[in-house]
């Protein structure tokens, strides 16, 4: 069986990608490579490149139908769509890039799956949607841990974009039973533990990957975006999940689609949640290496604690996180790192 993964030369789709070939699917990635990395795909995954736009129809029908070479005459039975721009603060500055690309291209897509399954007489073909818990916005305390019910008022024009596909997807069940299942990320971290995939945002916002520039002198120091939180060390609160545990759930929700159809919708998360400050403190026993850290002003719109409920993937898709360990996500984290960031 052949999967397109769309935006699988990013972090979280070339895991994906990882967990689909460990299971026995047949891969082929399309990603616009802004951002993706071609020799990951090419060399690490060894996997078909497609190199082109999600909102491009006309590619889009071609690997679809199997009519694209990269495909070999195989029609595609699935799509895991990871493809999307996913800095806050740009999509503040430049909206428009975010709403065309995350929110205009998954249009196109979903029509695209639509047109593909009336070709073949069937309902749309099954889609894997990789949304965020930026779709949360600042929840109230009250409502920690987070679980799949709560409100989603996303504070950002990146988080709109992404609820905004959710309800495109939800519009397509309802009028043309488009099978689909939306998994609602906490904070992805890690790298897978064969050391060869790993995180390498350019340009890097995220917490661990700086944590370890500041640990190995790539970075002088690392900046703690505010210590005046309502949290008990006064830095913001995430839910890290390793990105092999969320990959791994993909299959699950892959495989439970393929089989019933239906329209699923879950939070990844482990249900635990590490202050800024515990990250450092962690990062620096599984290193062994102490770091500079300076405390400068908040980061407008980060929320002081996001804590995943993933109790529902857990019971549902029989979703057994393995690395669960924030010690485990870094050391993996640490490998990659030495290995890809001297
Ligand atoms: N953070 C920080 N310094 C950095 C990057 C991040 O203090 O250089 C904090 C950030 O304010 C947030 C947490 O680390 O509270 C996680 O941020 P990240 O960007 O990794 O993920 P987010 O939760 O924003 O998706």
């Amino acid at each position: 069986m052949t999967i397109l993964v769309t935006g699988g030369a990013g972090y979280i789709g070339s895991h994906a990608v990882r967990a689909l070939q460990r299971a026995g699917y047949r891969t082929v990635v399309l990603d616009n490579l802004v951002y993706g990395h071609r020799q990951i795909v090419e060399e690490v995954l060894q996997v078909p490149l497609v190199v082109g736009q999600v909102g491009n129809r006309e590619l889009l029908d071609k690997l679809l139908s199997g009519a694209h070479p990269a495909i070999g005459g195989e029609p595609i039975q699935a799509l895991l769509h990871f493809a999307a721009y996913a800095y806050v603060g740009e999509s503040m500055a430049n909206p428009a890039k975010y709403y065309r690309n995350n929110l205009g291209d998954s249009l196109t897509l979903l029509e695209a799956l639509k047109s593909e399954g009336e070709r073949r007489g069937t309902t749309p073909l099954p889609l894997v949607f990789s949304s965020t818990c930026a779709s949360y916005g600042i929840p109230d305390p009250a409502q920690i841990p987070i679980d799949e019910s709560c409100p989603q008022q996303p504070i950002n024009p990146y988080g709109r974009s992404k609820a905004m596909v959710e309800q495109l997807i939800a519009d397509f069940g309802a009028a043309y039973g488009l099978p689909s299942v939306i998994f609602r990320y906490f904070n992805a971290a890690g790298a897978d533990p064969a050391g060869d995939l790993g995180e390498n945002h350019i340009p890097e916002t995220h917490l661990i990957p700086l944590v370890l520039d500041a640990i190995s002198g790539a970075q002088p120091y690392l900046r703690v975006f505010g210590d005046d939180y309502p949290t008990p060390d006064g830095t913001c609160i995430r839910d890290y999940i390793h990105v092999t545990d969320l990959a791994d759930a993909h299959v699950l929700g892959l495989q439970r689609v393929l089989a019933v159809g239906g329209q699923h919708l879950f939070n990844l998360g482990n249900g635990t949640g590490y202050s800024v400050k515990q990250v450092i403190e962690v990062a620096q026993s599984v290193t062994g290496r102490g770091l500079l850290a300076h405390v400068v002003p908040r980061r407008p719109g980060d929320p002081p604690v996001l804590v995943a409920s993933a109790h529902k993937a857990r019971r549902e898709l029989d979703w057994q996180p393995r690395y669960t360990d924030l010690s485990t996500i870094l050391e993996h984290a640490w490998l990659w790192h030495r290995t890809f960031s001297p």
